[in-house]
């Protein structure tokens, strides 16, 4: 088994957290979220560096990669630069989507954008009644001519007031089977009938996530993306990628909870001693390292899996599942660390910790990752 990674992946990792440290240091992220501000200036940084452009096909101006090195992307901006790990992160199932489904001009558009440093497409799937359950969602498209007309409202729908395009999932409510009933469609933010609000939120502050509500909404017929009543099993195709991705980027941020923990306990003297000197301190900081390793370890092997064309649908899973939970539990225990300072705005690790909390919720929950790895689980002991 060989845990390097190549040459190029050891330079591109290398360049991309010097890049961040140069120019787009912690303070810059720190004010950003304050603010509650998008990170317009320090994407297009990313974009004219190239790697707004990775995974993306060369015909488009980007440069094709595997998961593996998406992966390391999502966690080396997760640990420098969060909010930008998660907006790369998001945009990785719309990529694919447009890459695998999307017509030409709509790869042009799209793809050739994401490139020269537009945001991603956001992603509208979730709805006020069907988002763990996504077979419940009901907003509509219905034919007029060359036109089709959209009716429904999404929820959580991340990016959406910031990206020129939305991802839209709806269902033909004449067809019984919900997932032979779901099309998927590149639909402009700015369409008449589309009106978008921010919902304020506990962490991804600089990353707004919305509510749209769409009335009359009319485009071309021509925003079809892939096949009419095909986009469940479009949507699902990418799903894993962006789960693996996703998780990634929270690894990144657990490190750099558990360095600031560590650093804090280096220099914080209490009863006369460094705190790092008491077991008890200890024991967290090597549950810590040991939990990010493991982690990182988990994605690479997702990865590496989804690389070489092999089934990942239980582990991806499980993956995630133990990723989110434990990225929560690093950045918890840093604060913990960190005693009274932790739970400061000034203190980073607030930031952070209020940042990965939000993975044990998006892109499925927790308890859907259980639903999913647990029969499955199962059949294979039967
Ligand atoms: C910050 C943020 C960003 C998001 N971004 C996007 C986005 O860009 N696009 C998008 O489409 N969606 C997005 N989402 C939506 C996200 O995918 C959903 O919030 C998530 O799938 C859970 O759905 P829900 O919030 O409606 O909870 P519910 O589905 O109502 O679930 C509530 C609770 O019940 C549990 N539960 C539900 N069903 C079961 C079951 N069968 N068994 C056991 N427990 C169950 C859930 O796990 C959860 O604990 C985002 C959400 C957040 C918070």
């Amino acid at each position: 088994m060989d845990f390097r990674l190549t040459e190029e992946q050891e330079l591109l990792v290398n360049s991309l957290k010097e890049l961040c440290q140069r120019e787009i240091p912690d303070s810059v992220i720190a004010e950003l979220d304050e603010k509650h501000e998008y990170p317009h200036k320090q994407w297009q940084i990313l974009a004219d560096n190239g790697y707004t452009g990775l995974g993306i096909g060369e015909a488009y101006g980007g440069t094709p990669t595997d998961v593996m090195t998406q992966c390391l992307v999502a966690d080396t901006l997760g640990k420098y630069a969060f909010p930008l790990s998660v907006i790369y992160g998001l945009g990785v199932i719309c990529i694919k989507d447009i890459e695998d489904f999307g017509t030409e001009e709509q790869k042009q558009e799209v793809l050739g954008g994401i490139v020269r440093g537009d945001p991603p497409v956001a992603l509208g799937i979730s709805e006020p009644q069907a988002a763990s359950d996504a077979s419940g969602l009901k907003t509509t498209a219905t034919f007029d001519g060359d036109d089709v007309i959209f009716n429904g409202q999404k929820i959580y729908c991340t990016i959406s007031s910031i990206a020129k395009y939305i991802l839209l999932m709806t269902r033909d409510p004449q067809i019984e089977n919900p997932y032979k009933a779901m099309s998927m469609w590149l639909v402009p933010t700015n369409t008449p009938g589309i009106r978008i609000n921010n919902l304020p939120k506990v962490g991804w502050w600089s990353v707004p996530t919305c509510e749209v509500f769409i009335e009359n909404a009319r485009v071309p017929k021509t925003a079809l993306v892939g096949k009419m009543n095909n986009g469940w099993l479009q949507l699902m195709k990418n799903f894993e990628i962006e789960r693996v991705v996703l998780a990634a980027s929270v690894v990144g941020a657990a490190e750099a909870a558990f360095e600031d923990a560590a650093r804090y306990a280096n220099s914080r003297v209490q009863f006369g001693k460094p705190i790092g000197s008491y077991q008890l301190i200890q024991k967290k900081l090597v549950d810590m390292a040991i939990k990010v390793e493991n982690m990182r370890n988990y994605y690479s092997k997702m990865a590496w899996r989804m690389d070489n064309k092999l089934p990942v649908r239980h582990e991806h899973a499980m993956s995630k599942l133990y990723i989110a939970q434990s990225a929560f539990e690093v950045t918890d225990d840093a604060m913990q660390v960190l005693g009274g300072m932790g739970y400061m705005m000034a203190a980073r690790v607030q930031r952070l910790w209020r940042d990965v909390r939000v993975m044990r919720i998006g892109g499925g929950t927790d308890e859907i990752m259980y639903n999913i790895a647990g029969p499955q689980l199962l059949n294979l002991y039967k």
